[in-house]
């Protein structure tokens, strides 16, 4: 917790209750349902809460936007930004029933009114549109560009045009020149955000639409 308020000084009493009780969620639920790596539960706070919280480094949402979390696991990186968020709508959408039960007992037990989540493959969304498509660990660039682009709205209203914001870890090199040409993309290593040597290798991908 300690270095969740290093980087965000600024959050609310309620913010920080909830992201505290979050961390104890998930040591909870882990034991039942595997939505974090068990080797790594101890370390929800830095590597899986911190870490989804980078979005929020490089982009503020605003109130009333909608946001997609493709492939969210057990509410990974949309739950500390519907926290960060409040005024956002964000939807979770998995392709695994059991974790989404995991994500929608968490936002209920947190009161998280702006989270919406589904069971449903990112392929399956009809004609619904988002301001950003968010996600953390899901495919390969290429994958996500695919299912992501045809459902971003192209009315904008944040400071960067909308898009797609990944996290992801490791050399990216290949994977990013494999694309085809012609997509803006921007690699942020989120070193630049956080000193800890776990984000050393740690980047935000964003793609424009
Ligand atoms: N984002 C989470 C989970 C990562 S694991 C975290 O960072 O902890 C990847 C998840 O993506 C899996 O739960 C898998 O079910 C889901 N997934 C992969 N492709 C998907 C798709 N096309 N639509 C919805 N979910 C998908």
């Amino acid at each position: 917790m300690e270095l969740i308020l290093k980087y965000f000084p600024d959050l609310s009493e309620r913010q920080i209750e909830q992201i505290r009780q979050l961390g104890e969620l998930y040591k909870e639920w882990n034991q039942k349902i595997n939505v974090i790596s068990r080797k790594d539960i101890d370390q929800v706070y830095d590597h899986h809460i911190l870490h989804s919280m980078a979005i929020a480094q490089f982009i503020e949402f605003k109130p009333g936007a909608k946001i997609l979390d493709l492939g969210t696991g057990g509410g990974l990186p949309g739950i500390p930004m519907a926290i960060l968020f409040p005024e956002t709508d964000f939807v979770l959408v998995d392709g695994t029933r059991k974790k989404i039960t995991v994500v929608q007992e968490i936002a209920q037990a947190l009161g998280l009114e702006n989270v919406d989540a589904r069971h449903q493959r990112a392929e399956e969304i009809k004609k619904e549109k988002f301001d950003f498509v968010i996600c953390r660990a899901v495919a390969s660039m290429d994958k996500l560009i695919e299912w992501s682009f045809r459902l971003i709205k192209e009315d904008q209203q944040h400071v960067w045009p909308n898009g797609l914001i990944t996290l992801k870890g490791g050399d990216l090199r290949a994977e990013l020149k494999a694309l085809p040409k012609g997509f803006y993309i921007e690699k942020v290593p989120l070193s630049e955000f956080y000193d800890e040597p776990y984000f050393e290798e740690k980047f935000a991908i964003y793609a424009q639409y």
